[in-house]
């Protein structure tokens, strides 16, 4: 039987804002030596207040008008109860009854064509603190507890890894364009809801949730085990699949049960009666839209006004790794058009051919310009620059080195390709004296046994002109 995976994803995004959410402690970037940014508020000393910090809202507002969402009018904190040493007031201020934002979507462009992501919800909590365990003790930090967070819900709408990673790297393009967050490395976390169903079934099978990935790598790579598992468990009977929550382990790319799944009632919710209801009005609404930065439309504009194609804007907004790298690559004085192509599909290609997609592009825009610039000056042909960024791609190359080591510069080689035509003509006297009596075609085959000779390493112009100038004095 055909399985299909159904994945719903929970990303947590960490707020840029100068303060945490209920006090004036400097927010997640402030941060410096651990417990250097705490007050007794966000320690949880008895009897402080929390104070709500209006920005967190507005940033919210933000990411909901991007995802398409209904912005409530009416918006309430509840307390969410568990005890947990880096939790210092044993509850998290989350909401769950009337959060910030519903009913969003998202749409994506995947190799299969367009998907749409539907949103259950977004809602505003705090974030809790750091433990560090450092040999049999447990150290814990305090700087990042309350830190803003917003949790994005989405509908169990993901049918691949693909799809997920594509609408992560989205979500991020879109956060730091707005300045909703920077996403830096462990702002972004998500946990993923994997289930798998036989393919054309309507109905929702078991579902685990992942926790624990510390990449877009490693969620890619916990997805598929996940899945793989619950199919085989269900195929084979190797085990009975029941809702839980797993951890995955970096090291060995398994996933490992943490606990039963909670359910609501176990962490009995109450209304926070510390935090009054926040109303958003038409106006205020209004002027959150009006300072919205444009800055998503405003790139798309550059693109579209630098000739690139409306797909490849598409696939440059939705992998936020490769926009920034193209806009680097631009300012080392590439032309835009032209770097995106060479990434989308001269780099898109080689990931490809080693099952990566886009988003698992390694290669800085230093080395990216050097070889872009190589071929523009005529130094490489395209397809020798095509060779060294392979190379860079999959070995970590570097590319002058690369280029210099394999022969691949073709202006130093006009020696070579002289003694080459030579040979060719000798080793050719028919095309030679076909040419001679008005054969025209006959050239392209001399020209292209040089092309043989030199493996496609010489620069096709300087080839053509060089064969040239020798049949003219035959
Ligand atoms: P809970 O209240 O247990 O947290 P939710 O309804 O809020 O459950 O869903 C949590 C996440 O799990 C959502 O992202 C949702 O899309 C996803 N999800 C729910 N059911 C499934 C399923 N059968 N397979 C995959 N994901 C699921
Ligand atoms: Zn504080
Ligand atoms: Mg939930």
């Amino acid at each position: 039987m055909r399985y299909e995976m159904v994945i719903g994803l929970e990303t947590h995004v960490e707020l840029d804002t100068k303060s945490k959410i209920f006090c004036s402690c400097g927010g997640h970037s402030a941060a410096g030596d651990p417990n250097s940014c705490v007050c007794p508020a966000c320690c949880g000393m008895p009897g402080m207040l929390p104070v709500m910090n209006k920005r967190v809202v507005e940033l919210a507002v933000m990411a909901g008008l991007l995802l398409n969402c209904d912005i409530s009018k009416y918006t309430t904190f509840d307390k969410k109860n568990y005890y947990y040493p880096d939790l210092p007031c044993a509850y998290q201020i989350t909401q769950l009854n009337h959060p910030i934002c519903t009913n969003g979507c998202v749409d994506l462009k995947t190799s299969e064509g367009e998907r749409q992501i539907h949103i259950k919800q977004i809602h505003m909590e705090e974030d809790a603190g750091k433990l560090v365990h450092v040999g049999k003790f447990s150290n814990i930090d305090f700087n990042r507890t309350s830190v803003p967070l917003i949790e994005i819900v989405s509908q169990p709408d993901f049918r691949s890894a693909e799809e997920v990673l594509i609408y992560l790297n989205k979500l991020k393009s879109m956060f730091r364009a707005s300045g909703i967050s920077e996403c830096e490395e462990g702002a972004m976390r998500c946990d993923v809801n994997v289930s798998v169903r036989p393919e054309g079934s309507d109905e929702l099978g078991v579902r685990t949730e992942i926790k624990n990935m510390s990449s877009f790598e490693a969620i890619e790579r916990a997805i598929r085990f996940e899945a793989q598992r619950h199919i085989d468990a269900i195929e084979f009977e190797t085990e009975e699949l029941v809702q839980e929550t797993r951890r995955f382990d970096d090291a060995t790319g398994k996933t490992f049960a943490m606990r039963n799944k909670e359910t609501e009632a176990d962490y009995r919710y109450f209304p926070d009666a510390n935090l009054m209801p926040i109303i958003i009005d038409d106006e205020w609404l209004a002027e959150i839209k009006a300072n919205m930065p444009k800055a998503i439309d405003e790139k798309e504009n550059m693109y579209r006004d630098a000739g690139i194609s409306e797909k490849e804007i598409e696939m440059l907004i939705s992998n936020h790794n490769v926009s920034v790298l193209l806009d680097e690559t631009v300012e080392r004085g590439c032309d835009a058009k032209g770097a995106a192509s060479w990434i989308l599909t001269d780099c898109a290609g080689i990931l490809r051919k080693n099952e990566k997609l886009l988003s698992d592009l390694e290669i800085t825009a230093d080395e990216l310009s050097a070889i872009i610039k190589m071929v523009d000056s005529g130094d490489v042909n395209r397809q020798s620059g095509r060779k060294i960024l392979a190379a860079v791609i999959e070995e970590g190359a570097d590319p002058v080195a690369y280029c210099k080591e394999n022969g691949l510069d073709s202006k130093v080689d006009t020696s070579v390709i002289e003694e080459t035509i030579e040979k060719v003509i000798e080793e050719n006297a028919k095309a030679v004296e076909d040419f001679k009596s008005g054969k025209v075609k006959a050239k392209q085959a001399l020209f292209g046994a040089c092309m043989r000779e030199l493996k496609g390493t010489a620069n096709t112009d300087v080839i053509r002109e060089l064969l040239d100038k020798r049949l003219e004095n035959i």
